[in-house]
């Protein structure tokens, strides 16, 4: 006796035409389990150029420049928060904060940070270099911080930095456009 109904249908060809595209749906026979929907592409060519989620096929090789540049997004905004934490860090020792304690009232004091000194221990934890500026209020990342960047280099090095975030984010917006798709509805 089946405890569940187990059946295939065809959705489409596959872009090549040579196979199909099929969804698998298992629905338990009791009115509580929970139907489970699987596609696939059946065509050992489409199947390793196309990926396939829900009812839309995306061609891989069309998405490999996004990739790209998805990660060198996330490089520059790691090297923009790792310049930050530095400009953060130089402010401390520059006014001669040296503690935790210390850095936690002077935080308080400029309204970068509401939380409790516990919190902020917590947080900053025992390592010289987390990404402090990243748990401090918003505000922070603002004028303050550009303006103790102007003290040392790092002002310039962050400009260059936003420049290039500003030029992948709009070469991401043109890589999208690029993206091919089929909708399953289409074909
Ligand atoms: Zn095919």
């Amino acid at each position: 006796m089946s405890t569940e109904d187990h059946w295939t249908s065809e959705l489409g060809k596959c872009p090549c035409g040579a196979g199909t595209v099929s969804e698998d749906v298992v629905s338990p026979d009791n009115m509580y389990g929970k139907t489970t929907r699987k596609v696939a592409i059946n065509c050992t060519k489409c199947s390793q150029e196309w990926e396939l989620a829900g009812r839309t096929l995306t061609l891989k090789s069309s998405k490999e420049n996004l990739n790209t540049l998805v990660k060198q997004l996330s490089a520059i905004e790691r090297e923009i928060a790792r310049i930050k934490d530095e400009v953060i860090a130089g402010y401390f020792t520059r006014n001669g904060i040296g503690t935790m304690k210390a850095e936690y009232e002077d935080m308080q004091r400029l309204g970068f940070f509401a939380g409790s000194l516990q919190t902020y221990r917590n947080r900053r934890g025992t390592v010289s270099s987390p990404p402090v500026y990243q748990f401090l209020s918003m505000d922070v990342d603002g004028d303050w911080l550009m303006n103790q960047a102007s003290v040392t280099t790092a002002k310039t090095l962050l400009e260059g930095q936003h420049e290039k975030r500003a030029e992948i984010k709009k070469d991401i917006e043109k890589s999208k456009s690029n993206i091919v798709r089929k909708s399953l509805s289409d074909m």
